[in-house]
């Protein structure tokens, strides 16, 4: 684990805080796994039925309502990140254009001379391109808000990477969720949230557990593939809380991540970085407007402190101690209380 704490400039603590959090708050999601077995009309969901959409998306959005909808909602946390949005759109940086052969997603790249953003994307108009768009500005107001640094102080590490771009996201699908013209798509909107939450405390969880086990029965050599397959099903069963009926035990082979040699465990910054940003939205929450000043002054010093520094000088918490985690898990949980209220039979 020494590496992939350094580069990502954090302690063991902090990273053991959160997992413990994360484990004490699996209930909440199982039950969100029935509820969805349910809905689907299975007795219990499998690993390849996690995906399946509930609910159904209609309203869209014209592109310049989507670059509305977000500058309005970004105005509601602070004038500079709303500004930024606003210069984007204005600027033309972003294209977004839906034409035929262009695939679905999203990608944000700066200029560092310039600090000027660039953001490529397919915009079809459905309320996850506008929360998709709204992600990679706040890529881009990352950047934007380091503009004045060095060069060499604007190298963060993953875990911090998406703190701007999953802040701004919540922000824009929350306001979505909000907005939802019926009960069906009010569902769809939570329901594709819900599963954001699934893949960084379930899914992402069962690839740190899985790369424990793996590392520790490695040093008394090569682990068969039955073995492989063995520790993958135990770390999702774990990771799931048993809410699965099958399992993946060959997902060690079919995903990349665990073939990149220079980088081990390139998983836990995803979940770090989720609820970095999830605690940080909640703290904004309580603050209002005022919160902005903080928040891009955390920003700038992202690429030069270690996350227990930067959290203790700019949010006043210490990343060691359960607290703010269970602050940030909870937001992920309230989605799922929605979601059940809404889904009682
Ligand atoms: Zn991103």
């Amino acid at each position: 684990m020494k590496e992939p704490l350094d580069i990502n400039r954090m302690k063991k603590e902090t990273l053991d805080a959160m997992w413990e959090v994360i484990s004490d708050n699996k209930a909440p999601f199982v039950q969100f796994l029935d509820r969805k077995a349910k809905l689907l009309g299975l007795e219990k969901l499998s690993w390849y039925d996690l995906d399946a959409p509930i609910g159904i998306t209609e309203s869209k959005m014209s592109y310049q309502e989507g670059a509305d909808f977000i500058v309005d909602n970004f105005e509601q946390f602070g004038k500079e990140n709303a500004d930024f949005a606003r210069m984007a759109f204005e600027n033309n940086w972003i294209e977004a254009e839906d034409r035929p052969g262009k695939a679905p997603g999203g990608f944000h790249t700066f200029f560092p001379e310039s600090s000027q953003s660039r953001i490529f994307m397919t915009y079809s108009g459905t309320p996850s391109n506008v929360s998709t768009l709204a992600h990679e500005l706040g890529h881009g107001f990352h950047t934007y808000a380091m503009r004045d640094l060095h060069l060499l102080n604007r190298n963060y590490a993953m875990n911090v990477a998406e703190t701007a771009s999953t802040f701004a996201e919540m922000i824009v699908s929350d306001a979505s969720v909000k907005n939802a013209k019926t009960k069906e798509e009010k569902l769809s909107l939570l329901e594709d949230k819900i599963q954001r939450s699934v893949a960084l405390l379930m899914n992402i969880h069962s690839r740190f557990l899985f790369e424990t086990k793996f590392y520790e029965e490695r040093k008394e050599g090569v682990v068969t593939t039955e073995r492989l397959e063995e520790l993958m099903k135990n770390a999702q069963t774990e990771a799931y809380g048993g809410a699965l009926d099958e399992y993946h035990p060959l997902f060690w082979a079919s995903k990349l991540h665990f073939f990149i040699t220079g980088v081990p465990f390139y998983n836990f910054p995803y979940t770090f970085g989720y609820l970095f940003s999830l605690g940080i939205y909640a703290l904004a929450q309580e603050e209002g407007k005022g919160y902005e000043e903080k928040y891009i002054a955390l920003l700038k010093d992202s690429a030069s402190m270690t996350v227990e520094d930067l959290a203790q000088k700019h949010l006043n918490v210490d990343l060691t101690k359960k607290d703010f985690w269970e602050k940030a898990v909870r937001m992920c949980v309230e989605d799922v209380e929605e979601f059940m209220a809404l889904t009682e039979e």
